[in-house]
């Protein structure tokens, strides 16, 4: 079968043959994979900067965010069968006792970095004709989400952002008054900070709740995100017109700002606008560049006088996936256009150099696999 692959000691990407894989225990499950989308993650990998083949191998078949057809399954598999569309999970955990994490199968809280990551840390990934993967790390989608379901890993970052946001402000009474036919977040507003598809699906996620939804970018609308974002009712302002202090003085008091730029100077200048008992959410993981100032007095008594929560977020567990898919079918019957319009062209395997190492355009592309 055919896969992606990097060789990082070579610094080389190719479509390689390899055998396909065999189930090898009773809850094993096959797929023959539809699609992987290409992200940020994946063009790193290919410019060597991450990415660590399994142990033993010299090449890493690369790709996470997928869908995939079951095509085999295992004796004892109950979760899926034959015909099932199904998203993986990315994670595997460590190998160790004292994980707590990993041992309640919550490998996105993995404490011992020992975790493994099918595409990007020593297993291979899904950007392949088949894989096979133990069921527990298989989401079922319905068949009319075949269209998008490509979507539903991406969107797992904000999804478990927000599950995380409504945990975390029960410190205080931040629940908005109940009023019928708007949501839970209909009192707060929320800063989104870049429109690549983490943005963009955030965005989604945050109107969903119905948070007074701005989006904060680059480039000068109009322009096919902003595009995106009209059509859910989320604002978009460019950073061409707009500096940071006068967006923020616009949006007025922000409770939430979701980072999906990995920006780092940017997202600490926006800290600084973080209003009272607001939450900051970090997704981004920017490259090392060069320290830059910020005013640690000014954030440091922003953070006190105003009860402020800074964290982030990175991977997802089974929950996440699930509400993803949920979530990822609404947004579709509420928005299709603005849903099919994040992903920007699907590729043959064989255009995969230009989306995987070319200037990266569009929202989302999407390799085809089979
Ligand atoms: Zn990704
Ligand atoms: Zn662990």
């Amino acid at each position: 079968m055919k896969a992606i692959a990097v060789t990082p000691a070579a610094k080389q990407i190719n479509v390689i043959n390899q055998a396909e894989p065999n189930l090898s225990s009773p809850t094993d499950v096959k797929l023959r994979m539809i699609e992987a989308g290409v992200c940020g993650t994946d063009r790193e990998i290919c410019a060597f900067e991450y990415g660590t083949p399994p142990v033993g191998m010299e090449h890493l078949v690369i790709g996470h965010e997928s869908l995939g057809e079951v095509v085999e399954i295992g004796a004892k598999v109950t979760r899926v069968k034959v015909g099932d569309l199904v998203v993986p999970m990315v994670r595997r955990p460590c190998p160790h006792d004292h994980c707590t994490a990993c041992r309640s199968s919550r490998q996105d809280f993995c404490f011992t970095g020992d975790f493994t990551e099918r595409g990007i840390k020593e297993q291979h990934g899904f950007m392949a004709q088949f894989i096979v993967d133990d069921e527990k790390y298989m989401n079922p989608v319905p068949a009319d989400m075949r269209d998008v379901a490509v979507l539903v890993e991406p969107l797992t970052i904000a999804e478990k952002g927000l599950a995380q946001v409504w945990n975390i402000q029960q410190r205080l009474p931040w629940g908005c008054p109940i009023v019928p036919g708007r949501a839970q977040a209909h009192c707060h507003k929320a800063v989104v900070l870049g429109a690549g598809p983490v943005g963009l699906l955030g965005a989604m996620a945050l109107v969903n709740a119905d948070f007074d939804t701005y989006v904060y970018a680059r480039e000068p609308a109009p322009n096919p995100k902003a595009a995106v974002l009209e059509l859910i009712g989320a604002k978009y302002l460019s950073a061409q017109t707009h500096s940071l202090e006068a967006f923020a003085a616009d949006v007025g008091n922000i409770d939430l700002v979701y980072e999906a730029t990995g920006a780092s100077r940017l997202a600490f200048d926006m800290i600084q606008h973080l209003g009272i008992n607001g939450i900051f959410i970090f997704t981004g993981v920017p490259g090392r560049k060069a320290p830059v100032q910020v005013d640690t007095d000014l954030m440091m008594r922003n953070l006190v006088l105003k009860n402020q929560v800074v964290f982030g977020t990175v991977n997802a567990g089974r929950e996440t996936f699930e509400a993803s898919i949920r979530d990822l079918q609404i947004f579709k019957n509420s928005w299709p256009q603005a849903v099919k319009s994040l992903i920007t062209g699907r590729f043959p395997v064989e255009a995969h150099r230009d989306l995987l190492v070319g200037k990266s355009a569009g929202i989302k592309n999407v390799i085809q696999l089979n």
